[in-house]
């Protein structure tokens, strides 16, 4: 499950447990600073330190690690070094080990962001290389990135998953997000299997000429397929750096 965080408090984070949910995922989007400029409440209020505390208190209430945390950071040029200080405040709080931090690229969709500040993915695969360096030196980090192949590219072409706004609208793509169109139902209502819903499910990259060429199309899967709409490719990263990810998981297999 992807969640704000916001709302994790004790009683949600057991009712998560309890429904054998077995992974979350929590987004901060920069430093303290940077991400309350984005990640606002309604009334201009930030939100950081209400998320960052709730990832520690989770820890009484998951000390088995029935649960999975894993915190995405996301960044772009304008927060390039945010991570940093973000494991510093996990290792502080003696989230070492417990919460599981990666890095991922902002993207500019539905006009939202300015694509100059983006970084392609080729740019972000040196940003990526030097976060695992960093984390390499961190003992509690169980990083394994050995590619798999897989059957769908994300949540949006995968059956029973599902993006759910505000007022319990459902969507298949989060970037879709508010546009009522795109929404197939709502939460509180029985859910139809309608050709809007099985519209991004049906996606297909074996029906494109160039992932169907593509040597890496079955750990891709021809990639995120709202850019796809839009005749957009967004490559995988193994597509350049394949043979360095392999020569990392063959080091990480000798040494562990
Ligand atoms: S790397 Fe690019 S060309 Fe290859 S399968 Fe993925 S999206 Fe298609
Ligand atoms: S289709 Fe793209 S934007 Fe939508 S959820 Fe999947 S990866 Fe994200």
């Amino acid at each position: 499950m992807v969640s704000n965080g916001y709302l994790l408090n004790e009683k949600n984070f057991n009712i998560i447990k309890n429904s054998k949910i077995n992974g979350i995922q929590i987004t901060l989007d920069g430093n303290e600073n940077i991400h309350n400029k984005r990640r606002f409440l309604k009334n201009g209020g930030g939100t950081f330190k209400k998320i960052f505390q709730n990832l520690v208190d989770i820890q009484k209430y998951n000390s088995k690690n029935e649960v999975n945390i894993s915190l995405r950071i996301n960044l772009d040029k304008t927060n390039l070094n945010d991570y940093k200080e973000i494991i510093k405040l996990l290792k502080e709080n003696n989230l070492d080990g417990l919460i599981n931090p990666y890095i991922a690229r902002v993207q500019s969709h539905n006009d939202c962001y300015k694509d100059s500040d983006c970084f392609t993915e080729e740019e972000f695969i040196k940003i990526k290389k030097e976060f695992e360096q960093i984390m390499e030196q961190n003992k509690n980090y169980k990083k394994f990135d050995y590619p798999k192949r897989i059957n769908n590219f994300c949540g949006c072409d995968f059956y029973n998953s599902f993006v759910i706004d505000a007022d319990g609208s459902l969507y298949n793509c989060w970037n879709d997000l508010g546009n009522k169109e795109m929404s197939f139902g709502n939460i509180k209502d029985k859910i139809e299997i309608t050709p809007k819903y099985l519209n991004y499910i049906m996606n297909d990259p074996t029906q494109d000429k160039s992932c169907c060429e593509c040597k890496i199309l079955p750990i891709c899967m021809g990639g995120c397929p709202f850019t796809r709409k839009s005749n957009k490719y967004n490559c995988n990263e193994y597509k350049y750096n394949l043979n360095q990810k392999l020569i990392n998981s063959v080091i990480y297999l000798k040494n562990n």
